[in-house]
This record gives C-alpha cells, structure tokens and sequence, in this order.
C-alpha cells in the first residue's frame, strides 16, 4: 500500500519559481570547471570538500558557507574549495533522521515539498554570501533534477556505489561525481562503477527515455571499509591509493584517473579528530612519491561550526548525525594543506 499523500511539484516548476542570477550561474559555471580541471590533471590544485556530515538547518550552514567563502580567498591559489551541503542522509538500519529533503526541521515531521525550496534557498544563499557553489550526496538519483543547477560535485555513497540508477545518472552529471568505495572495501566494484558512470547510456529518468555521454570526470573516493566483524579498516594509505591507480591503468577505457580520501568515516573510524592526522599522513605520502602524488586530487572531510555532534539540534552548528572538526581546527587544517599542496 502506498498512502499518496503530496504530489511534489517537478523540477523545472521549482528551478523557475527559485531560479539562479545570471551572476550566479556564471559562479556555477566557473565552479565547474575549476572543479573539472582539478579531476581531469589540468590544474594542480586540490579540492577540498569540506562541511557538516548533513546540514540539517540552514542559518548555521550558512555563516558556515560564509568563512568558507574568507578562507577560499587566501586559499584559493592552491586549493578549490567545495562546501559539502548534505540534504539527504543514508542510514544504516533505514531509520532515523534522513536530512533536510525529508524533514526540512529535524524536530518535525516529513515535507518534501518544504524540504526541496529550502534545500534550494539554502544553495542560493550560499552561493550569493560566499561566491561557493556546494557538494552534496545523490543518495536518490531521481532527485538529482530538482538540484543539477546548484550543485559543482556529487558523490555516491558507500551503500550505494553498487547500484545501477546511481551509476545510470552519474553518467549524465556534468560536474564530477565521487563514487566511495562500497563498504567491503572492494576495489574491483569501486572502478566498474567508475566504468559504468564513465559510460554512455540509455534509460528511463523521470518521464523520459533519455541518453547519457558519460561522464569522465566520475571518479574514486576512498572512505574506509568494514569487515566482517563490523570492525572499520582504514584504506586511505599508499596501498590501495596505489590498487586504484593501477585498476585505472588497466583499463584503456577510463579516463581522469583521481582518488579523493574521505578522512572521515572509516577512514578514521568516526574519531572526527583522527582527520587531522590522517589528511597530513596523506600529503606526506605525496611528498615521497610522485605517481600517489598525481592520484591523490583533494580530501572530503567532516566539519562544522563546533566540534562533535548532539542527538537533538540544541547546539547551534553542531552536527546531528557524524561528528564533525570545529572551525578553528578545519582553518587550521586548510591552510596547511593549502602550504603542502
Ligand atoms: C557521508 O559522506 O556523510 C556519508 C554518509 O558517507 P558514506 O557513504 O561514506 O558512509
Ligand atoms: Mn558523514
């Protein structure tokens, strides 16, 4: 049984009730192609993707934005920054809080409708204060419409990697989409999806039969793995970095080979200070070895206004789901992969 409770208006309704600037879709369209250029090689930049693990209300994300946005300007030479605004949120066992597209107040009850002109003031916003266009997860592919024209990088997420609908619309972004290993940790489905999401194809979105070019910029995040225990294992270290690379070169068919390392979650096993140390062991590994150095195209990392999370949104800025780095830290942090990178 399924209750039909809103019908959700489409999303050429919703970009044309909340359209962009002109200005802002030249950011956007600038972003992009910083974004594209860091992935493809052309631009020895690092891209930083940086924010809370979801943003579950606006004005908090926002002054967040806003010192990103500061930041960005002293690091800009070296760095793209990318602020991670997180609507939709994968959980484990199905339950739980699933992120401002759902439930646009955490405290109440599910409004999608709500959710999707929030999300979209949000990302206006953001993009007037800090000149950043975002990052966020397509955790339900359909939905990526609503949100094409805003976002500069997507990733899939670990629990969904495998999946062929997040593959089929990867392959139609034209930004770079992040594929995270799936969390077995397998590096043979981590690159067929690159593969797939690389790929032209053809399938139903939306209302329509469409067809994809592919997309060469899809590309590898590393986020850790669990084993068979349910233990979390690291897999940001030269080893696997160097078992992706060369699972790129043994295609003669993929392109851009990239590697971003998600310093949170099993990475650091969800011990959010853990990032520090783990981002700096990455850049050192740069610094001895050139091929890791080229793979390695930016970091993902947790970080809000305050350090930590909270079961219930009672601490302004802090996280309500993954604990995140505070904001001195994560400075601190950028400006020292900006001096490294
Ligand atoms: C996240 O980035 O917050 C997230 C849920 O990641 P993963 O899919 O790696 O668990
Ligand atoms: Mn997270």
């Amino acid at each position: 049984m399924f209750e039909k409770q809103v019908q959700i208006p489409s999303a050429s309704e919703l970009h044309s009730t909340q359209p962009l600037s002109e200005a802002m879709k030249k950011i956007k369209k600038e972003r992009d192609e910083l974004v594209r250029e860091v992935i493809s090689g052309k631009s020895d930049k690092l891209l930083v993707i940086v924010g809370p693990c979801s943003a579950h209300e606006s004005a908090p994300v926002l002054e967040y934005v806003k010192r990103l946005g500061k930041l960005n300007e002293k690091v800009k030479d070296r760095l793209v920054l990318v602020p991670r605004i997180y609507t939709n949120k994968p959980r484990t066992r199905g339950v739980g809080y699933k992120g401002m597209f759902l439930q646009p107040d955490p405290e109440n009850k599910e409004d999608i409708v709500k959710g999707i002109r929030t999300i979209r003031e949000l990302h206006l916003h953001a993009i007037t204060e800090s000149g950043l266009t975002a990052a966020d997860e397509m955790l339900y592919p359909e939905n990526y419409s609503y949100f094409e024209d805003v976002l500069s990088y997507v990733a899939v997420g670990a629990r969904s990697s495998e999946n062929q609908m997040h593959r089929l619309v990867s392959s139609g972004a034209e930004v770079p989409v992040g594929i995270k290993n799936p969390m077995s940790g397998r590096i043979d489905v981590l690159l067929n999806s690159i593969f797939a999401s690389q790929h032209p194809q053809v399938f139903k979105y939306g209302e329509w039969q469409v067809a994809t070019n592919g997309n060469e910029y899809a590309h590898a995040i590393l986020r850790g793995m669990v084993d068979f225990h349910g233990n979390d294992v690291p897999n940001y270290h030269y080893e696997t970095v160097m078992q992706v690379l060369e699972g790129y070169q043994k295609s003669d068919i993929l392109k851009n080979p990239a590697v971003i390392i998600d310093a949170n979650h099993s990475n650091s096993g969800k011990q959010f200070r853990q990032q520090i140390r783990i981002v700096k062991e990455v850049l050192q590994n740069r610094s001895l070895d050139e091929s890791f150095k080229k793979a390695i195209k930016g970091f993902m990392i947790e970080s809000f206004l305050v350090e930590g999370n909270q079961k219930h949104n009672v601490v302004f800025g802090q996280s309500i789901t993954d604990a995140c780095l505070g904001w001195e830290d994560t400075e601190r942090l950028i400006l020292d992969i900006a001096e490294k990178a």
